[in-house]
Parts: C-alpha cells; structure tokens; sequence
C-alpha cells in the first residue's frame, strides 16, 4: 500500500518537476511532419533544417546567455537591445526566433491568397497580391549571402518589404527599417540547396504553395 501511494506521488509530481526544468525559451515541435510540405520543401531539408539547423541556434543560444537576466527576457525585448549583445547572442537569437515564425508561416495544403484585412493592406501597400509577391520575390533572390525576406507591419500601421542579413530581423534596434515581422522567408542556402541547389528563385516559387496566410492575418491583426 505504501509503495502504491509513493508511486502514485512520484507519477503526480513528474510533470510538475518537468515543468520547473524547463526553459523560459521554448523550443517548440514542428508544427507538422517533416514530409508534410512535400514536394514544395523536401522532408530532408524540413528534418535537417528543424532538427540540427534550428536546435543548434537554440542550444547554442541558451549557453550564450546563461546566468545572465536574458534568460528570463522576452525575445522581442531581447532583440530591442541587440546592438549591445554579443554576436553569438545575437546569431543565435535572431536564429532560434526567426525559424519559429518561418515553420509557422508554411503549413500543410497552404498557398492561395490572403483575404480579409490583411489582403486590403497587401493590396494598399503594394498595389495588388501579385506585385506583393513580385517584390518579396525579388527581395529574396537579390539578397547577397544568406538572410531572411520579411514582410513587416510598420509604427504606422503600413506594411512594407525588407531583407536582413544572416540571422538578423526587423525587429532588432541595429536594422535600419524596423517594425512587426508579420511574414518570412528563409534565404539561407541550407532552406532549400538539396532539392534546388543553386535555384533559389525555383525554391521562392514554390514557397507560395505552402504558405500559412491564416497565421500570418493572425499576426497582422496583433496576435503572435
Ligand atoms: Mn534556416
């Protein structure tokens, strides 16, 4: 009787002892399988881009800022602040952030064209979807090197285009052009060399058939 008591104690307190290990930072599952996005974004490229690309900034981000407040500041704050953060924190910050919002922003079956408000202000901004994509389209294959293309929602309320450079975003007080990331591209060549290799404006086209246009109204309109 008393072992039943003690295991049925232990078997309560798991998920409260889990709990109390775990990062401030998460590091979130995929939001689908790796072969999910196929044949647009090839499950060797999803399984190597999430499982060693993406963890390693996160590992790699916890140990740059380890024993320091970072640890319990929100990225947004984080990346406010980052031209006095070291480059490692800074890589590996923008690295972890930037590949959350970039699964999110592919799903499953996605593509087809933003409606609602969200579609207004792309047509607003741009004149019409189809110059929307033109533009980010072309934002990502000039961009030199590796980077992200970003669609952002200004102070003002005005979406516009911009790229960064490495890890970099919009949101981080050394970019010139800053506001809400509501939209990204991953230009690195890792995102897409093994099944395009040196074709990336290929691997931009089929980009818009997986694209999550509900997540990203979602972040339009203010969620996360
Ligand atoms: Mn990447």
């Amino acid at each position: 009787m008393k072992t039943t008591l003690f295991a049925l104690i232990v078997l309560l307190a798991t998920p409260f002892a889990l709990k109390a290990q775990e990062s401030f930072h998460k590091f979130a599952p995929l939001p689908y399988a790796y072969d999910a996005l196929e044949p647009n974004i090839d499950k060797m490229t999803m399984e190597i881009h999430y499982d060693r690309h993406h963890r390693a900034y996160y590992n790699n981000f916890l140990t740059a800022i380890k024993g320091t407040e970072l640890e319990k500041t929100p990225m947004e704050a984080i990346f406010g602040n980052i031209g006095s953060a070291s480059p490692a924190i800074r890589n590996n910050g923008g690295g972890y952030w930037n590949h959350e919002m970039f699964w999110n922003c592919m799903k499953p079956n996605g593509g087809g064209a933003p409606t609602g408000k969200l579609g207004e202000a792309i047509n607003s901004a741009f004149g019409s979807f189809d110059n929307f994509k033109k533009q980010f389209a072309e934002a990502g294959t000039k961009r030199f090197g590796s980077g992200w293309v970003w669609l952002v929602k200004g102070s003002d309320g005005k979406l516009f285009i911009t790229s960064t450079a490495n890890q970099d975003n919009p949101l981080m007080n050394t970019e010139e052009k800053r506001g809400t990331p509501i939209f990204c591209l991953d230009v690195w060549e890792h995102a897409y060399y093994l099944k395009y290799q040196n074709k990336r404006a290929d691997y931009i086209t089929a980009f818009w058939n997986v694209v999550n246009w509900d997540y990203v109204q979602k972040r339009f309109e203010g969620g996360k």
